[in-house]
Order: C-alpha cells, then structure tokens, then sequence
C-alpha cells in the first residue's frame, strides 16, 4: 500500500466501535482503519451485552463470541443492604478479544485494509475530501470517522462542551485455583459493593472519591472483579490501582479473592452522557463508540454499539455513495435506535444522582431493587429495565416516584444540578399525583427558585 491510496471511508480507531462499524461499510465500501495497538483482538475492557442489544441491532452473527452471562444479581453495602435476586432478562459475556479479531477478519475479507501500530498525527478537510495524518504517512478519503475512545484527539474541535460524566474503571480477570468459592456461581453479578475502610468520610459519593466493587462471575475458574467511580472527572488509572489492590487482597469481606491468580489487568473511561452528546458532527467528520457518546445509564458503551452499529453503517454506505456529507446530512444519520427521550433524560437523571448521591442515600436507592424493598416484587425487573433503557414511561415514573418518597424531594435537590431537578418536574408533570408535585415543589426552596419562577428556567410550565 502506498501513501497515497486514496478510501471512501478512514476510521481511527480498531475498538468495537470502528471495528464493527469498519466490517459493515467495508461490504460496500473500500475503508482504512487504523489504530495504535499492536494486535487487532487487543483491548483493556471487558463487555457484559443484553440479549436484546443483539436481537434489536440484528447482530446473531456474533453469538458465537459470547459465553454464559449473568444469571444472578447482588448487591451488598457496608450499611447493612443485602440483595439479590435471579435475573430476569438475558445478558451474555462477550469473549471480548475473539469478538474484535472476527470482525477484524470481516473487513479484510471484504477487502479493506487495517493498519496497526499507526498513530493520528492530523487530519484536514477540503471541499473535496479529507486529508489523514498519521505516523505512517497521509491517507485521503471522502468521509472521516473517529472512533478514537475517550481520548480523541478530534473531538475537541468540534464539541464545544462536553457534558459527559465518566466512569472510571480498574480490575483484573482473576482465577480461583481451587475452583469458585463456596456460595459463588457462574453467572453472578455483583453489582454494588461497598466498604467502611475505603473513606474517612464514611457518606462519601462516588464523584468523590467512594469507590464501588463489582464482579461478573464468567465461567467455573473465573471472574472479572473491578472498582468503579462515576463523576465529571476520570480518576487516574494508579490511584484506581492502588485502591482495586487493597480490595482485591486485603478486605475483609473479599476474602473469597485474597488468593485469586490475576491473569489480565482491566482499565478504562467510559461517558454516561446528556441528550446532547450524541450529534456531533462535522463536514466529512463524524464521531461513534466513545468519541461519540454511544452509551447507555451505566455505561454499557458496547451494548450500544452492538444494537446500533448495522444500522448505522447502512446510513453511512447511502449518505458516502450519495455525497451527502456535509454536516447538515451527517447530523441527520440517526445513531440510536433503541432511546425514548424520556429514557435520555432518566439517564442523565440517574447518571448525576448516581455520582453526587451520598453513600446513605446510594443504599435507599438500591433497596428500590430488593425484591422485599418499598416498590416489592417489581424492584429488580425495574432495576434491569432502567439500566438496559426498556423501562417504560409508566416504570419510569413508578420507580421515580418511589425515589422521591424514600429519599426525599429536598434530598434530592441537594444531590443533583437544577437543571436535571427541572427536567425531573418537567417529565412528572401532570403524571403524578399532586402531593408528589408539592414536595418537589418544595425542593424549589433549595435553588432559590419558586414555582412562578419554574418556567423562566426551564421552559416548563406548571400548572397550579
Ligand atoms: C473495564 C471496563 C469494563 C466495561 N464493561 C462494559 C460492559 O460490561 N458492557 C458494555 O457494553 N461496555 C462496557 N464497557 C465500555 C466499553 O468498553 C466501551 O463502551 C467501548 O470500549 C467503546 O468502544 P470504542 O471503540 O468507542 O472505544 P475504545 O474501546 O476505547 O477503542 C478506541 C481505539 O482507538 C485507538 N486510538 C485512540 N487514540 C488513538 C490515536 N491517537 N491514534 C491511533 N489509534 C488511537 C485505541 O488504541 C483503541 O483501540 C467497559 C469499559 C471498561 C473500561
């Protein structure tokens, strides 16, 4: 290949997000796609996919790259909640590395190139096209996609803000040389674990410093175990480390890892992000994965991928094969298929009440998904619903409704940004009954803001 090979489409970027993207246009459409690592299956994340992201992006061809999946949820704090309970709906674990070679093999198949060990160094647009620097010489093509990840060096020329929170992520695959634990079953998530020790401030948020414990039980040796944070801020990966270390090897209601064998360390950012993150676009430049803040409430970046990536790739083959990118015509290929707006909002909702909530109040909104909890029965169908985004307006509002009774209208208002309490009015009005409305009204009081005062802010108007 010479420098001056000349695409249809340059992807930076071999991730799930260019790789699967990569392996649809490349049916059609002749693509170079780059990145820096060393090896195509390469990755320092792991990936927990819902069935239904499969079945929505029709995407079965990838079935034979997962393994088990979660079967049982926990969730267990140091104040005292214990929950668990059977899952409902069907997750699989992808066998990420193989995943990533496939489609990898998909795009050279179809006769596209990957190179690797490639750096982006620049990248220019002209009328005509754009010009790819990198370290291994200039690429031209008609359209230029970033799916650079969380560190784009793209993205900053054309988002002017960036409204995102990140999860910060540290762990490691372990193995149990004697097999798992008593009490241990393939297929367990543990999906909130908290300790006294890790804070002086034992009501600490998680935007603050509390770290959270999680594992995915993946087959009969092993699991990946990890701490998480969620805030504006992405937490250095060597203080993620230290902290993973001491919980992995010194805590006391970890001992069922103190004597796990590491075999591959774990780390990564990922953005929970606002309604309008997802549309950014410039002429002959897009962004996807990552780089474009393909998400969902907890972070399930691949998850979204999967349901989207076909699609997405469809839109892209007309709009490169019809000229038609500008950034008017690239604002107007759709990147998700699956989110209600109601959903987007409850997602931010979630995202900043998740990352500010004290440690306390963390525990009464995880009692929400006890089966023996305030809202019964449906607690844990709500819990999967919400973070899989198929919660319906109705749940939604159950579950909100149930928030706001156990933690409080005025509580709440402390904990997140005035304008996610506004949209939180906003969404309930005329949807729930009026002693609801007068403790959020209520919670105005925090803000300085009357009811009167309500529409001037948030373009919501609520009747008396
Ligand atoms: C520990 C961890 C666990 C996770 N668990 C889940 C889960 O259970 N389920 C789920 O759905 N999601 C999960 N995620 C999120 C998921 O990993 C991301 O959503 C996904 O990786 C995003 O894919 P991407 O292709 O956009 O970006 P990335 O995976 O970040 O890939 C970006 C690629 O771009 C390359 N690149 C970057 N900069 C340059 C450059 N300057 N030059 C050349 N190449 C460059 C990188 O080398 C990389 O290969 C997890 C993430 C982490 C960190």
């Amino acid at each position: 290949m010479t420098n001056s090979n000349e695409y249809d489409v340059i992807i930076l970027g071999a991730g799930p997000a260019g790789l699967s993207v990569a392996s649809e246009l490349s049916k059609e459409l002749k693509v170079l796609l780059f990145d820096k690592k060393e090896t195509i299956d390469m990755t320092t994340k792991s990936w927990l996919i819902p069935d239904m992201s499969i079945s929505i992006g029709e995407a079965e061809d990838i079935l034979p790259f997962m393994k088990n999946g979660v079967k049982r949820f926990l969730a267990d704090t140091y104040q005292g909640i214990d929950v668990q309970w059977q899952a409902h709906l069907k997750y699989h674990f992808a066998k990420e590395h193989e995943l990533l070679a496939y489609w990898g093999e998909r795009v050279e198949q179809n006769g596209s190139e990957i190179l690797l060990n490639c750096w982006y160094q620049d990248s220019f647009i002209t009328e005509n096209g754009v010009t790819v620097s990198t370290s291994e010489g200039d690429f031209k093509s008609k359209l230029l996609i970033d799916a650079s990840g969380g560190h784009s060096p793209i993205r900053s020329r054309y988002a002017l803000t960036e409204d995102w929170y990140w999860w910060s992520v540290c762990g490691a695959v372990v193995e149990f040389p004697d097999g798992l634990p008593e009490g241990m079953q393939v297929g367990d998530y543990q999906l909130w674990q908290t300790f006294r020790d890790t804070n002086i401030n034992l009501d600490e948020s998680l935007s603050h410093g509390r770290p959270v414990w999680e594992y995915e039980v993946l087959d009969e040796n092993s699991a990946f175990v990890f701490v998480f944070y969620l805030g504006k801020y992405r937490v250095p990966h060597e203080d993620m480390e230290k902290v993973f270390t001491h919980v992995l090897r010194e805590e006391q209601s970890t001992s069922d890892f103190h004597n796990s064998t590491i075999t591959e360390f774990k780390h990564g950012w990922y953005p929970s992000g606002g309604p309008h993150s997802q549309q950014i676009t410039g002429d002959r430049v897009t962004f996807i994965g990552t780089a474009g803040c393909w998400t969902s409430p907890c972070g399930w970046g691949v998850s979204f991928i999967v349901a989207n990536y076909k699609k997405y790739a469809r839109q892209v083959i007309e709009a490169v094969n019809k000229e038609a990118l500008s950034k008017k015509q690239l604002n107007k290929i759709i990147h998700l298929s699956t989110r209600a707006k109601y959903q987007v909002l409850l997602d931010q909702i979630a995202t900043h009440f998740l990352s500010f909530a004290s440690s306390s109040q963390l525990d009464q909104f995880i009692n929400l998904f006890n089966p023996k909890g305030p809202i019964g029965e449906a607690g844990p169908m709500m819990c999967e619903k919400l973070f899989t985004l198929t919660i319906t307006e109705k749940e939604a509002i159950l579950m909100l409704k149930a928030v706001i009774k156990s933690i409080g209208a005025t509580e709440l208002a402390k904990n997140i940004p005035k304008e996610d309490y506004l949209l939180l009015i906003g969404l309930l009005k005329d949807r729930v009954e009026v002693s609801i409305m007068d403790a959020l009204e209520k919670g105005l009081e925090h803000f300085h803001l009357n009811k009167h005062k309500l529409h001037e802010q948030s373009g919501f108007i609520l009747t008396d």
